[in-house]
């Protein structure tokens, strides 16, 4: 296969998907060597098969607002590949999603479920629901209704969605609630993400940002540095940035920086356990605002519009917002303030020209699909507890979890090292998720 034709084929047939097609792009550059040294692959189709969702579900969804307005948004569920088990992925609800975001989003998906270790295929769903200035009962309606279409197509050995962006513990919740009342079954396992009283993981809230920054030290060792005492500069305030400064702080780093789509807030001496503590009340205020950190907290944080997180001097950058928020020129200025290694917690959160900038100069770089796994591996966890009904206590968990961070990192050194002994960790992730995923499918035939 030669990507270049492929991608001509996909971006006649889905023009103006930009986000599905630049995923596609970075995982077909990163295996066309290793792919044409299989012609059972090639004879198979498994590049052609492989960036083609399963299926996709498109439904409307209907709810009333406070004011008793009706409001209607579009509801999607993309099951992308099954090949290794069942469909497994996160809900997102933000103002901008399309089926392209989706797409992209169930694609890396598939290849990130197989680098876990754990038998999880990939899958995506979401709405264009915005949840900035929602009230907790819209939240709570607005669930329900999304629910009311979603739950004929999934199941605990189906398709299993949890959280993503717009999407925690209390969607979680309200989603299960309406999900159980339409199924009259408990089925713990339908959704990951639950509360712990209910059948969630220990730990799954914490996990992403955890997993983060556990493969983010198995980097730092491989390199031969040391977290301890290093800035980190990290963008969001959500769970994953939550998750993240907590583990940041507690490896002995110090977090400088945190921001939100209005700026950012510089925190010079370093964020203290009050602050990720707050980090929730803005999450659940609905807000989205940054800002509100250094108001509540004003000898510490100092909040300067309309910049981002990469402008404040720091050793590491962890990008943990969404898609795209780390430019070429936010490389070139994290670059040329002192950082040296970006580890990308947000899906496909830098953008090529980042990348390419970050692998040319000398900067320590892993992609999204091998640095965040740990929240969907921990969402893996849930299922098996779920399944054995029992729950495991907190260090059985993170023993677990670390453990999937490691043989994540050892993946992408297996597939990654380049010939002068350094590793390419797009190129490992890339390779080591394919190639899983496509093995399972050439010995499940064509279908
Ligand atoms: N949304 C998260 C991700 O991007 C978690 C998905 C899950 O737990 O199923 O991996």
């Amino acid at each position: 296969m030669r990507t270049q034709d492929i991608m001509a084929r996909l971006q006649a047939k889905y023009p103006g998907e930009k986000e599905y097609l630049q995923a596609v792009q970075e995982v077909l550059e990163s295996i066309e060597d290793v792919y044409n040294q299989h012609p059972e692959f090639e004879k198979a189709k498994i590049v052609e098969r492989i960036v083609e969702p399963d299926r996709i579900f498109t439904f409307r969804v209907t709810w009333i607002d406070d004011r008793g307005e009706v409001q209607t948004n579009t509801g999607y569920r993309i099951q992308f590949n099954s090949a290794i088990g069942p469909y497994k992925g996160g809900l997102r609800f933000h103002k901008a999603v399309t089926p392209s975001m989706l797409k992209f989003l169930g694609f890396e998906q598939t290849f990130k479920n197989a680098l876990t270790t754990l038998p999880m295929g990939g899958a995506k769903g979401g709405s264009d629901f915005d949840p900035v200035g929602k009230t907790n009962d819209e939240i709570m309606r607005f669930c329900q209704a999304f629910m009311l279409e979603l739950w004929n197509c999934i199941g605990p050995d189906q398709d299993i969605p949890a959280g993503d962006v717009g999407v925690g513990g209390r969607e979680i919740g309200y989603l299960y609630g309406m999900y159980k009342k339409l199924a009259r079954q408990y089925n713990t396992g339908v959704l990951t993400g639950k509360g712990s009283t209910w059948g969630g993981s220990i730990l799954r809230p914490e996990a992403t940002g955890f997993g983060a920054l556990y493969f983010t030290q198995h980097l730092l060792e491989k390199a031969g540095k040391d977290i301890k005492g290093k800035k980190v500069a990290l963008s969001g305030f959500g769970n994953v940035a939550w998750g993240a400064a907590t583990k940041a702080r507690e490896l002995g780093a110090q977090v400088v920086a945190i921001s939100g789509p209005d700026g950012v807030c510089e925190i010079p001496d370093g964020i203290t356990p009050e602050m990720i503590d707050y980090m929730l009340d803005m999450r659940a205020s609905n807000r989205n605002k940054v800002e509100d950190m250094a108001v509540k907290f004003p000898g510490l944080a100092r909040f300067i519009p309309g910049k981002k997180a990469w402008s404040v001097p720091c050793d590491i950058a962890l990008p943990c917002a969404f898609q795209n928020e780390l430019s070429e020129d936010d490389a070139r200025e994290l670059k040329a303030n002192g950082c040296w290694c970006c580890c990308e917690v947000s899906n496909m959160g830098c953008q090529p020209g980042a990348i390419h900038f970050f692998q040319h100069n000398g900067i320590l770089f892993a992609p999204g699909k091998a640095v965040n796994a740990g929240g969907v591996a921990t969402s893996g966890l849930e299922m098996t507890q779920n399944a054995e009904h029992i729950s495991w206590d907190a260090s059985e968990v993170d023993a677990k979890l670390h453990f999937i961070m490691k043989s994540i990192h050892e993946q992408c050194v297996k597939f990654g090292t380049r010939p002068d002994g350094s590793v390419d960790y797009v190129k490992g992730a890339n390779i080591a998720g394919f190639m899983k995923v496509a093995t399972a499918m050439l010995e499940q035939g064509t279908i």
